[in-house]
């Protein structure tokens, strides 16, 4: 069984996915041509699909392109469209393939215990209560006989210090960089932060890259810096950026602001 039927050329699902493989094939040449202006190997950047706002469908049509990394936002969102994937995936492996989810938006404590299900990194770690909620959830899994590895997780830092759109200060990430260490069901993986509006992203990466270096002294295997989104993708991987996340460039617009 294949997602598009070859005997109605031109249905719409066709027409979707060529559009997605259009706009994948642009995003991939930017971040190739990003990577080697900054003379770094292409392997060092993942791209991370942000679907948010977009049905599972589009996360299928991605992930039989290719794709295997997929960001959402909200739980709400996201936990039943990884459901669906996953039982598309599981009919049918070798048309779409494995797919792995990154939860990339501002996190409440009591969405943990969901997020944590079906998570493969979770990018907005920026407070201690969503570490001990994380660890707590991981530990039902695993008791429960789900799963044996830790949740890699990423500390979510706000690069100018506004909690608007999530992050902890800067002074607060040694603390709750050191309370995700202290979690054996918690792998700190590195760093992500969204580049203020107001401020050029150059002048955000450069400061984020500056960050990860201190970083790296206490948590050397921690080398993940999640930053990049469709506007900004190019200046992410100049101050390097190993992943970016990117949503509209690769879905089109969305329909709400987020
Ligand atoms: C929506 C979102 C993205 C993708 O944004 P685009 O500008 O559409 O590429 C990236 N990161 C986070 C945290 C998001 O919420």
């Amino acid at each position: 069984m294949t997602l598009v039927d070859s005997t109605s050329s031109g249905s719409a699902a066709e027409e979707r996915r060529a559009e997605l493989a259009a706009n994948l094939a642009r995003v991939r040449t930017r971040i190739a041509d990003a990577c080697s202006a900054a003379g770094r190997p292409r392997t060092d950047v993942t791209l991370i699909a942000v679907t948010k706002t977009f049905p599972a469908s589009d996360v299928l049509h991605l992930a039989a392109l290719g794709v295997r990394d997929v960001g959402e936002n909200r739980d709400q969102e996201a936990a039943p469209k990884a459901a669906e994937v996953a039982a598309a995936v599981t009919a049918d492996p070798r048309e779409i393939g494995e797919v792995r989810w990154h939860f990339v938006g501002q996190l409440q404590r009591n969405k943990c215990r969901s997020v944590a299900e079906y998570a493969h990194l979770v990018h907005s770690v920026d407070r201690p209560e969503l570490v001990t909620a994380l660890a707590k959830a991981r530990r039902r899994l695993v008791d429960a006989g789900r799963t044996d590895r830790p949740l890699g997780v990423l500390l979510q830092v706000s690069i100018d210090d506004d909690p608007s759109r999530g992050g902890a200060p800067i002074g607060e990430l040694d603390a709750l960089a050191g309370a995700v260490a202290g979690e054996p069901l918690l792998e700190l993986r590195g760093l992500m932060a969204v580049a203020p509006l107001e401020w050029p992203p150059e002048r955000a990466f450069a400061r984020l890259a500056e960050l990860a270096r201190g970083f790296w002294i206490h948590y050397p295997t921690a080398r993940v810096v999640s930053a990049g989104m469709s506007a900004d993708l190019e200046s992410a991987i100049a101050f390097g950026a190993t992943h970016v996340r990117i949503g509209s460039a690769l879905l089109g617009k969305r329909a709400t602001l987020r």
